[in-house]
C-alpha cells in the first residue's frame, strides 16, 4: 500500500503506522472518524517490519534446529542444514503477509494511508513530504505514534559496515563464524539465540553485572544458564569503548569498572543497547507538545499530550516500549478522540522475552510487592513436575504467582519456561481483574498442558498443591 490521495483536511491525522498508529487509525475509523495515516516507511512500523515479527520468525525457525538436536534424547537423529537466503526469504514472506494484511484492514476501515514524513507546522496543520512533493494537511485531532530507534554507542556508528543494528541483524546474508553482541537486553539476547542456533560463536558484552537487567534475577538466571549451554558467552561489567578492523573481522575493546581493558574478536558486531523515542522528526514544538526529561512525549492516562487535541501512543509515549502497550494506547486514544467510553488506564502490561526458555512476566514480583507494602503469599511450580513439559522434553523453569496474603488477590506472576509467552496471558487477566488464587484453582485447566503449572502454582500458594514437589 503506497498511498491514497492526500486530502487537504482531516478529522484525525495519525503519524506513524506501527502497532500504536495503525491500531489507533483503524479503531478511530471504526468509531466514525475521518482518518489519514502517514508513515515514512512501511505499514506495520518497527514491530512488523524490523522488530517483533521478523525476530520471532527467525527465533521459531532456528528453534527447529534446536528441536532437532534436542530430539536425540527421544531417540530421533537428524542433521539440520540451514540455507540462510531461503530462511531470510521465508521470514520476509511472513512480514509481507502481515503488512499486506494491515493494508487491507486499513482500506476496509476507510483509513487513508499516505507514505511520507509528517511534521507539525502549527497546532492544526501538518506538512507531509512524500515522493511527489510536499502537501499541507489541516487536522482537528492528531496522534503521534512515531515509535523509537536504536541507540548508538559512541564510536559505534551504524553506518559502518561491521556495526549492525537489530534491523540489519534480522536479514543476514551469511552465517558469521563469530558475532560480538553489545547489550544483554532482550533484543540482544533473542538475536544471540538466533545466531548461536545457526552455529555462530556468540559473545555478549554487557556494561552491567547482569543479563536481562530489569527482569527478576531468578528468571534471568535460568535464561543465562540456558544461553551458556548454547555456547553463548557473556562478558558482564564490560563497557564497549571502541573497535577496529583486523584482517578477518573486528576487535571490540571493552573497559571494566576497574579500568582493565579487554578485546573481543568477531566477524561483525550487533549493537543492541536500547531504544530511544523518535521525537525529532515531527515538529512537536510547533504544535506545543512537550517532552519529558527522558525525551518521551508527555502524556496523561488517555494519551493526551500537553496540547489537548494531540495524543501520543506507543514507544514515543514512554516505557515499556512494547508493541502490545502501543496498540492498547492506540485504542485508548481513539476512544478518547471519538468520545467513546474506554478503560480509565492501561492496566498491567505483560513483558515477554522469546529466548529458550522464554520469560513472561506481569505485575509485581515478590520483592516489588513487598517494597510496595503488600504482605504476600507466593506459590511456585517447577516444570520438572509437569507431565506436559516432561512429555515435550522442555522441563526447565517454573511458574510463580504472587498474591496478597489474606485476600489471595493476584498481584503478579512470573514464568520462565516453554510457552511462558502464552501462559502470562492468564496471569495478566488475573492481575487486571483482581482475580484471586481461589479463582485460578477453581478453574479447570485442561490436562496435560503447560497451563496446569499456573493452577499448580496458585495451589502451592494456598498450601493445597497436589503435584508440588517438596
Ligand atoms: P513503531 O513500530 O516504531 O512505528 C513508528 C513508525 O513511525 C515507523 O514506521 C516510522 O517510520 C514512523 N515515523 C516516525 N517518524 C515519522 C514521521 N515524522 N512521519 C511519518 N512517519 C514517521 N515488542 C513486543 O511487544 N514484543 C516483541 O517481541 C518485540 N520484539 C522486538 C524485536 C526487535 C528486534 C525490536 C527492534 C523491537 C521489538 N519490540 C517488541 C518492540 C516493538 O517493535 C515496539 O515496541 C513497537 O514497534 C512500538 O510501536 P509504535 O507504534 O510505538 O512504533
Amino acid at each position: 500500500m503506497s498511498g491514497d490521495t492526500l486530502p487537504t483536511a482531516t478529522g484525525l491525522l495519525v503519524i506513524g503506522a506501527g502497532p500504536g498508529g495503525y491500531v489507533a487509525a483503524i479503531r478511530a475509523a471504526q468509531l466514525g472518524e475521518d482518518v489519514v495515516l502517514v508513515d515514512e516507511d512501511a505499514l506495520g512500523g518497527t514491530c512488523l517490519n524490523h522488530g517483533c515479527i521478523p525476530s520471532k520468525a527467525l527465533l521459531s525457525a532456528t528453534g527447529r534446529v534446536d528441536d532437532v538436536l534436542d530430539a536425540e534424547q527421544m531417540g530421533i537423529y537428524a542433521d539440520p542444514f540451514v540455507n540462510v537466503s531461503e530462511l531470510v526469504d521465508w521470514k520476509d514472506g511472513v512480514v509481507d503477509r502481515l503488512t499486506g494484511g494491515v493494508g487491507q484492514l486499513c482500506r476496509g476501515a476507510g483509513v487513508r494511508f499516505q507514505r511520507g514524513t509528517a511534521s507539525f507546522v502549527d497546532e492544526h496543520t501538518a506538512r507531509v513530504e512524500h515522493d511527489d512533493g510536499t502537501a499541507e494537511l489541516e487536522f482537528e485531532n492528531a496522534i503521534v505514534a512515531t515509535g523509537s530507534r536504536p541507540i548508538e554507542v559512541p564510536g559505534f556508528d551504524f553506518g559502518d559496515e561491521p556495526v549492525m543494528d537489530s534491523r540489519r541483524a534480522l536479514s543476514p546474508s551469511d552465517i558469521p563464524d563469530r558475532l560480538v553482541v553489545i547489550g544483554a537486553g532482550y533484543i540482544g539476547l533473542e538475536l544471540a539465540f538466533v545466531y548461536a542456533r545457526l552455529g555462530t560463536a556468540v559473545v555478549v558484552l554487557e556494561m552491567l553485572d547482569e543479563v536481562l537487567a530489569g527482569f527478576d534475577h531468578e528468571l534471568s538466571a535460568v535464561v543465562a544458564s540456558a544461553a551458556r549451554e548454547h555456547d553463548i558467552e557473556f562478558a558482564l561489567g564490560e563497557r564497549a569503548v571502541g573497535w577496529q578492523t583486523t584482517g578477518r573481522g573486528v576487535v571490540v575493546e571493552t573497559e571494566a569498572e576497574d579500568g582493565t581493558r579487554s578485546e573481543w574478536r568477531g566477524d561483525r558486531m550487533l549493537v543492541a543497547v536500547g531504544r530511544e523515542p523518535v521525537t525529532d522528526t515531527v515538529g512537536l514544538g510547533e504544535a506545543g507538545v512537550a517532552t519529558t526529561e527522558r525525551g518521551f512525549v508527555e502524556v496523561d492516562e488517555q494519551c493526551r499530550t500537553t496540547t489537548e487535541h494531540v495524543y501520543a501512543v506507543g514507544d514515543v509515549a514512554g516505557e515499556p516500549m512494547l508493541a502490545h502497550k502501543a496498540s492498547h494506547e492506540g485504542l485508548l486514544a481513539a476512544a478518547a478522540i471519538a468520545d467513546e467510553p474506554a478503560a480509565a488506564d492501561l492496566g498491567p502490561v505483560p513483558a515477554v522475552v522469546f529466548t529458550e526458555p522464554e520469560i513472561g512476566t506481569v505485575g509485581l514480583t515478590p520483592a516489588e510487592a513487598t517494597d510496595e507494602g503488600h504482605e504476600t503469599t507466593v506459590g511456585t511450580f517447577p516444570f520438572q513436575a509437569s507431565g506436559r513439559a516432561l512429555a515435550a522434553g522442555k522441563s526447565e523453569g517454573f511458574v510463580r504467582v504472587v498474591a496478597e496474603a489474606g485476600s489471595g488477590r493476584i498481584l503478579g506472576g512470573q514464568v520462565v519456561g516453554a510457552e511462558a509467552s502464552e501462559l502470562v496471558a492468564e496471569l495478566t487477566l488475573a492481575v487486571r481483574h483482581d482475580h484471586t488464587l481461589e479463582d485460578i484453582l477453581d478453574t479447570i485447566h485442561a490436562h496435560p498442558t503447560f497451563s496446569e503449572a499456573v493452577m499448580e502454582a496458585a495451589a502451592d500458594a494456598l498450601g493445597r498443591g497436589i503435584h508440588t514437589p517438596d
